[in-house]
């Protein structure tokens, strides 16, 4: 049996077409299979800066400028109460403290030619991106579902479902795309769910916001907005997606969204409504799409290559969408694991110790990213102060540009939160105790 294609991809989105476009690019026959007709929506807006240089090395960066998506410069926080800050050795504190802020030209990143990334429609984003890999030369097969993947033979085989045709397609390497749906994470039980994480979204679109309404800084409207809600482990994303269209998306945890009876109305309005001048803002423009909602989206694989496969981006791993790292991720994912593909194929060897580069680059920035994110959720008011202290700052930006593959020491930053945490969890007449949220990490997380 030949292979038809060197490599087979399953799905179509940030992560599956830009490996196909690294792949198309270094000279394999790709195919893409995407289920869907694209342009598609999906959730997942706002990138980070570790994105450009994927975007400029693949070529499709004139592409998106062309776009005209809104240009983000930066990242806001805002919180309903001032908190107990000042007068615990941080520095830097000497605006309001119910509200932080990055800009990314605070500090050079490698690879990184301008002081902005994007917000994007992801239809139109994603679609951008996948017509770029056919024009690289990837052949792209839209409204195709994978359905098994046979792994029994010398190659592995995608069995393709077009209504009810069934068509085996045999090729040297397969690159699991397949978003949250996890194909071969499922098939294979490499998949294992976050013990820490059961957080859930309730979103949708509004047209006229007034976005500089809880900004302090009213130039910084076009920002990322994550408003905190006075709720524990609540937030609300705000996401300039046109001049006047704005995503806005509650994230809370699972059970509370059950305690609502699945009604995601309600769920979404009442949890607005505990920052009533936020309230204000939403009922005071027109909502365009309907409220949709995201659920058991955190989990990891055991396993993220084998012999003849990989899995990238959200097929790989998802933790958690607070520092809007899951667009970067697929694109970082998708290029680490193509640089150990086009070798693999060089030397004709596709077993799994050909991906070992890939495996540990990727693995050592989700972890960062999820020490991160556990440590977000036990003391969010940490965060906000290592934001704003001079010692740490350039450290925690490093982690919200996403730019955190490379250095196989932990950011100094991260160390010296889990510290803080670990002193206030264990210190109950601390001023901070109070603020500790319920999802215990990091001391109780595991590691993986
Ligand atoms: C609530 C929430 C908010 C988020 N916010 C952000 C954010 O602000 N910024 C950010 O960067 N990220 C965010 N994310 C994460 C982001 O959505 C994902 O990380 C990103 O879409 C991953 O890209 P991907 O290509 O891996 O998967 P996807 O974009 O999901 O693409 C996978 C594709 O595979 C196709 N597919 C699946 N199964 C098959 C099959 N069997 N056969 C053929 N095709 C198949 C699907 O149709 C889909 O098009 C958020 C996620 C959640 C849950």
């Amino acid at each position: 049996m030949d292979a038809e294609f060197d490599i087979g991809i399953i799905g179509g989105g940030p992560a599956g077409s830009t490996a196909a476009s690294y792949l198309a690019k270094a000279g394999l026959s790709v195919a893409v299979f995407e289920s869907e007709n694209f342009p598609r929506e999906h959730v997942g807006e706002s990138l980070v800066p570790a994105t450009t240089p994927v975007l400029l090395e693949t070529g499709v960066m004139p592409k998106v400028e062309e776009a005209n998506f809104p240009k983000k410069y930066g990242a806001a926080w805002t919180s309903a109460e001032r908190r107990p800050i000042d007068h615990l050795g941080f520095r830097g504190l000497d605006h309001d403290f119910r509200a932080a802020e990055i800009l990314f030209n605070e500090r050079d990143q490698p690879g990184v030619d301008r002081d902005y990334t994007f917000h994007v429609d992801r239809g139109k984003f994603d679609h951008i991106l996948l017509k770029h890999a056919e024009s690289l030369g990837a052949q792209v097969h839209q409204g195709v579902r994978v359905g098994k993947v046979d792994f029994s033979g010398p190659l592995p085989v995608l069995n393709l479902q077009v209504g009810r045709r069934n068509t085996p397609v045999p090729v040297r390497m397969v690159v699991d795309a397949s978003g949250r749906r996890t194909h071969l994470g499922t098939q294979e039980k490499f998949k294992v769910p976050d013990p820490i994480f059961n957080q859930y979204a309730v979103h949708a679109w509004f047209d006229g916001l007034d976005r500089k309404a809880l900004a302090v800084d009213k130039a910084q409207a076009d920002y990322i907005f994550i408003h905190f809600l006075p709720v524990s482990d609540t937030w609300v994303w705000q996401i300039p997606i046109t001049d006047t269209v704005t995503s806005i998306g509650v994230v809370s945890q699972k059970k509370r969204f059950k305690e609502y009876g699945g009604d995601r109305e309600k769920f979404f309005w009442e949890t607005v409504a505990s920052r009533p001048e936020l309230l204000d803002v939403l009922k005071n423009c027109e909502q365009v799409r309907p409220l949709k909602t995201e659920g058991d989206y955190s989990y990891a694989m055991k396993q993220i290559t084998g012999d003849n496969f990989v899995l990238i981006g959200d097929a790989a791993r998802f933790v958690d969408p607070i520092f809007s790292s899951g667009v970067s991720v697929a694109l970082n994912s998708a290029r680490l694991a193509s640089y150990d593909i086009i070798a693999a194929a060089e030397a004709g060897d596709f077993t799994k110790g050909r991906f070992t580069a890939y495996e540990t680059k990727l693995r050592r920035g989700v972890r960062n990213w999820y020490e991160f994110i556990t440590i977000y959720y036990r003391l969010n008011i940490l965060f906000t102060a290592f934001v704003q202290d001079d010692r740490y700052r350039l450290d925690v930006l490093k982690m919200l540009q996403g730019d955190v593959y490379d250095e196989e020491q932990e950011p100094k930053a991260l160390t010296a939160m889990r510290e803080i945490v670990e002193a206030v969890e264990n210190d109950p007449t601390h001023l901070w105790h109070p603020y500790l949220g319920d999802l215990r990490a990091p001391s109780a997380a595991p590691r993986f």
